[in-house]
């Protein structure tokens, strides 16, 4: 170890779960035979003994070795190491092939129509149910944190349909209680807001500018309102003068770029050119400026504004438009993100787990022995029971840590009366068979389950790319570095991890938020690896490689030192003040979105692949959020909805 790893305290004990990384991998190959990659998934797609999943910390997420079998069929070597599957003999009316959300609430509209007592079973990968929807917890100082390892909030920006509102609604949860349970006030009434890091390997120095008078709590990766204080703290900014001189002149300069041009003229030529060539090509302003505003979208868009439209940009909010007259609405090709609507921002709801809880709630409705517990409230610190999932006496069953490899009607696909459905657990293959079908797991593997879809079909899938993505939760002992250096999130846009944000202060039933800096915290990280120039599918696949290749260790040395260096002046020692790591890795996260500048059916109309990829054969049909080519909650209900209703005819809500 060398003495700048000592100094981040790389040495410290500290709850991480990095030796799956390799001894677990170690553990389970040879259990299966070395070299079949059949054989390596068992013992390291999961962990060995039966534990509480929410609480393991290290790398979660897609964690390591729980995608080896999916990866050898996408390889085609998994059927070539596979022995005969055995048929447990268990018979289904419905088998759901993706335990996330949208798996989740197929079940529960299949209930709704079938009654409780169909045979369901809901398979999955993953040592825990929810997909996206991921919770962790830690115990620390005999406390109980909470933090989201994927899905943040109910919110979208496009209104919820009746449908996904009834669920929600039927779960219990009432999203008008937000006002009641955040304190949206918290931070800045400690003197804390929004702030900027400028990193020294981007912008020269390590410089964090606070907001100087903070207005609102910033949202996650968005500066807030420090942007709109720009003149009051620029001068200590690391940007040349002709930088700063240009970043003011984009947020309040009123001359109109395009002049000539009607505003749907200008929309049509925004929608086709990038952000960042109309701030150096429209606007004038100097490259360096790129750097300033290049991580903005990768919240929503998972690229930054090399691969976002710069009407996608005017309609985000990013600055740089005012004297353009473009009215308020849309041009054709905007994307799902930069559309605001009012109704839309009302429904807003964000327990401390994210959108777990209504994983859990769901959960709940399927199996009311697993998660004890009967209101919104105690969802919240109810202690799931892992060992209730899987129960033959039960008609619905969750099974995990099970990779789906193979989906087949017995028999032709028009007439069978029976699908197969084989899949890998505990390192055998097993099969079941069952009337129906859904596939929630996400379309980019599907050609690999089934060899029963249409070419155009198969095709369609695979333009769904996954936006990989990286939610890391890292556990203070105290937060008083951040009140120090006034700030409560930051916006880094040229750090290893672009936002960092304290925990939004939600207390629910017993669950109750740290309220004083002396108090443990949960701290939330954003990542989303993408290499700028490259067409938006092609940053994802290579963001996608760059995640798997990257070892836990070398994200816990980058959060040490980006918090040391961030928080410098707040007196933040990595040794001393950090107490557990979860990084939440998602190589397929978001759901692919259309985007104006690489998909010319978005912009000029004609068939999205969503809706060739989401058509039912025979007796399966197709769910997930990538059905709808929307990353929201309400997309992997609607879908479930759609695909209950492909089967079934009209679904009764
Ligand atoms: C980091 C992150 C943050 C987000 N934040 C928000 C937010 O704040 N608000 C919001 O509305 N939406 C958000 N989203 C999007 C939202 O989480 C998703 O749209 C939604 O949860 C997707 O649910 P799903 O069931 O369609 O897919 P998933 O949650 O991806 O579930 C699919 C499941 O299928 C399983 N699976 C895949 N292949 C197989 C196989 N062969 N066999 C068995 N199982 C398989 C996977 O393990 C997975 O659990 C976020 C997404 C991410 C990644």
């Amino acid at each position: 170890m060398n003495s700048r790893d000592r100094e981040l305290g790389m040495d410290r004990p500290i709850k991480r779960r990095d030796f799956l990384n390799g001894v677990a991998v170690a553990i389970g190959a040879p259990l299966l035979g070395a070299g079949s990659a059949f054989g390596a998934q068992a013992g390291a797609g999961a962990p060995q003994t039966p534990s509480y999943p929410p609480a393991l910390s290290g790398m979660r997420g897609l964690y390591p070795g729980s995608f080896t079998t999916a990866h050898a069929l996408r390889d085609h070597t998994f059927w070539k190491n596979a022995d005969k599957p055995s048929d447990t003999g268990e018979r289904y009316d419905l088998v759901i092939v993706g335990g996330g959300i949208s798996g989740l609430s197929a079940a529960y509209f299949y209930r709704k129509i079938a009654g409780d007592n169909a045979r369901i079973l809901i398979l999955d990968i993953l040592d825990d149910f929810g997909g996206h929807a991921k919770r962790n917890e830690f115990d620390i100082h005999g406390r109980k944190l909470l933090g989201y390892g994927g899905t943040y909030a109910i919110e979208s920006p496009s209104p919820y349909s009746p449908i996904a509102k009834s669920v929600i609604s039927d779960l219990g949860i009432d999203v008008t209680a937000d006002a009641r349970v955040r304190d949206t006030k918290l931070y800045s009434s400690l003197g804390m807001g929004p702030g900027i890091f400028f990193d020294k390997q981007t912008f020269g120095s390590d410089v964090l500018l606070p907001d100087p008078k903070p207005e609102k709590d910033a949202d996650f990766g968005d500066p807030g309102t420090t942007e709109t204080h720009w003149k009051e703290f620029h001068e200590q900014a690391p940007l040349s003068p002709a930088a700063k001189q240009d970043i003011q002149r984009i947020y309040e300069g009123t001359k109109d770029y395009m002049p000539g041009l009607s505003p749907a003229e200008k929309k049509a030529r925004l929608a086709r050119m990038t952000y960042a060539k109309y701030l150096t090509d429209i606007v004038g302003a100097d490259p360096s400026v790129v750097k300033y505003f290049q991580t903005r979208p990768h919240a929503y868009f998972g690229v930054g504004i090399d691969a976002v439209s710069a009407q996608d940009a005017w309609g985000f909010g990013l600055p740089g438009f005012l004297g353009l007259d473009l009215g308020t609405e849309p041009g054709p090709g905007i994307s799902h993100d930069s559309i605001q609507n009012e109704e839309a921002e009302k429904y807003w709801f964000h327990f401390p787990d994210g959108n777990a809880s209504i994983a859990r709630l769901l959960v709940r409705k399927l199996l009311p022995a697993a998660i004890p517990g009967n209101s919104v409230e105690d969802v919240v610190t109810a202690r799931a029971d892992y060992a209730r999932l899987d129960e033959a006496s039960s008609s619905t069953r969750i099974r995990l840590n099970s990779t789906v490899a193979r989906v087949r009607h017995l028999g032709d696909v028009d007439t069978a009366k029976e699908v197969e459905v084989t899949y890998v657990k505990d390192g055998k293959l097993q099969s079941v068979r069952a009337g129906r079908c859904i596939l929630a797991c996400w379309h980019s593997m599907i050609p690999y389950l089934t060899d029963e879809l249409s070419e155009r079909q198969r095709k369609a899938m695979a333009s769904a790319a996954k936006v990989p993505i990286v939610y890391t939760n890292v556990v203070l002992n105290n937060w008083t570095a951040f009140q120090k250096a006034g700030v409560n999130s930051l916006y880094a846009p040229g750090s290893f991890f672009e936002a960092v944000q304290l925990d939004l202060p939600v207390s629910i039933g017993d669950y109750k938020c740290p309220r004083a800096p002396e108090e443990a915290i949960v701290v939330h990280l954003m990542k989303t690896p993408c290499h700028p120039g490259l067409p938006a599918r092609d940053q994802h696949r290579a963001g996608r490689v760059e995640l798997y290749e990257t070892t836990f260790e070398t994200f816990e040395r980058n959060i040490r030192d980006e918090f040391a260096r961030a928080l410098a002046k707040g007196g933040f020692d990595p040794g001393r003040d950090i107490a557990a790591i979860t990084v939440n890795r998602w190589p397929h996260g978001y759901a692919y979105e259309y985007n104006s500048l690489f998909d010319p059916f978005w912009l000029e109309g004609g068939e999205q692949p969503c809706v060739v990829a989401r058509q039912p054969f025979g007796r399966v049909a197709i769910a997930n959020a990538d059905a709808a080519a929307y990353s929201y909650t309400d997309a992997a209900i609607d879908e479930a909805y759609r695909a209950v209703s492909d089967l079934l005819g009209t679904a009764r809500a």
